[in-house]
């Protein structure tokens, strides 16, 4: 059954629908690999009944000649910033401990409703506030990904790096991941696979752990585009629930899909050549442009002239957003409570906060409290949303003159776990070419290009207008038929 495990999303599918396995045979093998890769800690409770007891009513579905749904018998791992009804949902935040949600979020009920089962909870930065997957109460995350001759644990990235961890080690075909300023793109750089953050508003919040509310969006994290066209599908879709959903129909972007980009144009942002951009991500980024003009697009310099001041912008929008959700962890209402003896009611706040929340956590909601003061409003917070307003309006002049926009995901490859822990603004920059296309609401994705000459993979990112996700993927299936991205991490776990 080994092979089971190289299978993606559509190749589950569509070999159960015709009877090649059945959707227990998969559940089987891959729970059974979940529960031997604990070295890897992606998760951090695992499901296996969930994900048998979905495949068994897939296969008696098939018996009756029944619809199998999109993702029919597709056992995935589900990030644990999604509330999933009777399964602990943590964020991998103490805080949240042992919290138990009665509902289901929008976006699992979905997956379950197309006829996906789930592996388990995979593990994620604290409040998905982290770029290394190092800020997990439940533990770090090491990457199935070594630098070549080394054996130090390496960052799946962040924050959906359980997620990525995962979908790269093969223990899962795909999960779900969030992205608020990069949390999908960038793991699935740093892990060689591909994932898309859809348009704001593309899948529902509600249910969803928030960390900034206004910039949140879930996303699927595949090793094709092809799975995460599959998926995105099946995740999508209008929630009255959630006031931000877009009340659009769901494009059939798995039907759409066509890598001939003749008539389209890339652009080339050249804001993007960033100072401490890894020389091996400029050549990726060049060898992005040849393989995109072999698909028949052509490529034309743009300028997004405010991208500089995005990463600032965000590291302020997001914390401010933050300090404002994050409020509702009292210790009245969900998880931890911690009542010091004789302590009256501001006490139990102060000393449940202090105990329930990480340092990176306090850090983002110390920012995000003291931006949002009535003394450095105006200079903080006022300014960070003009900014905002500039970059979207960048985008939309941009795309006057292209129709989606080719640049590196991260400015480095994955970073052994530990190397920039004791440097915030160092783990920040991270973000720097993903947080534009968030702080503008846009569809993104990345799709793995090559490996360094470390033996690491480097991802290249697809920014597209609003609503567009079928040309994005497109642009990203025209780069993975050109750049035929098979490498493997070794099995260590
Ligand atoms: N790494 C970024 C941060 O820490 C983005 C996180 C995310 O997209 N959830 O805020």
């Amino acid at each position: 059954m080994s092979d089971i495990l190289d299978l993606g999303v559509k190749d589950i599918r569509d070999g159960v629908a015709k009877g090649d396995f059945t959707a227990r045979e998969v559940a089987d093998a891959f729970n059974t690999a979940v529960a031997a890769a604990s070295e890897l800690n992606a998760f951090i409770v695992t499901t296996p009944d969930h994900a048998t007891a979905a495949a068994d009513a897939v296969d008696a579905r098939r018996k009756k000649g029944e619809d199998l749904g999109k993702m029919g018998g597709v056992p995935i791992g589900m990030k644990d910033l999604f509330a999933t009804k009777g399964v602990q949902t943590t964020a991998a935040s103490h805080i949240l401990e042992g919290f138990t949600p009665q509902y289901e979020s929008t976006v699992s009920q979905n997956l379950w409703d197309a006829g996906a089962g789930m592996l388990g909870k995979l593990n994620l930065d604290q409040f998905a506030m982290g770029s290394s997957n190092e800020t997990s109460y439940f533990g770090h995350v090491s990457s199935p990904w070594k630098k070549d001759g080394t054996n130090a644990a390496m960052s799946p990235g962040g924050s959906s790096g359980g997620s990525s961890s995962a979908v790269s080690a093969r223990i899962a075909p795909a999960a779900t991941g969030t992205d608020t300023g990069g949390s999908i793109r960038q793991p699935a750089a740093f892990t060689g696979i591909c994932g898309i953050k859809p348009t704001y508003g593309r899948c529902s919040r509600w249910g969803v752990v928030a960390f900034a509310s206004s910039l949140d969006q879930a996303g699927p994290m595949a090793r094709s585009v092809e799975d995460c066209a599959i998926m995105l599908e099946a995740m999508a879709g209008f929630d009255p629930k959630d006031s931000t959903s877009l009340e659009m129909d769901v494009p059939a972007w798995e039907a759409g899909l066509d890598a001939d980009l003749k008539g389209k144009k890339i652009g080339i942002p050249k804001e993007y050549r960033m100072d401490g951009t890894d020389e091996e991500i400029l050549k990726s980024w060049e060898q992005g442009k040849e393989w995109l003009r072999d698909a028949g697009a052509e490529i034309v310099d743009i300028s997004l002239p405010h991208t500089k001041y995005a990463l600032p912008a965000y590291y302020i929008v997001a914390p401010a957003e933050a300090s404002s959700n994050l409020a509702r962890y009292d210790g009245v209402r969900y998880g931890l409570r911690d009542l010091p003896d004789g302590a009256g009611l501001q006490d139990m706040y102060a000393a449940t906060r202090a105990a329930g929340f990480g340092d990176e956590v306090k850090r983002r909601i110390l920012i995000g409290t003291y931006v949002l003061s009535a003394g450095f409003y105006d200079a903080y917070y006022t300014q960070a949303q003009k900014i905002r307003t500039l970059i979207s309006q960048d985008f939309s002049t941009a795309f006057g003159e292209c129709d989606a926009i080719l640049a590196p995901t991260t400015p480095t490859a994955s970073f052994p776990l530990g190397e920039n822990q004791d440097d915030p603004l160092a783990m920040y920059l991270n973000d720097v070419f993903a947080v534009p296309a968030s702080l503008a609401g846009l569809p993104a994705m990345s799709v793995p290009a090559m490996l360094n000459a470390d033996g690491l993979p480097l991802g290249l990112q697809i920014v597209g207008k609003p609503f567009d996700e079928q040309g994005v993927l497109n642009a990203g299936l025209a780069i993975q038929q050109r750049a035929g991205f098979d490498a493997k991490p070794e099995k260590w776990w």
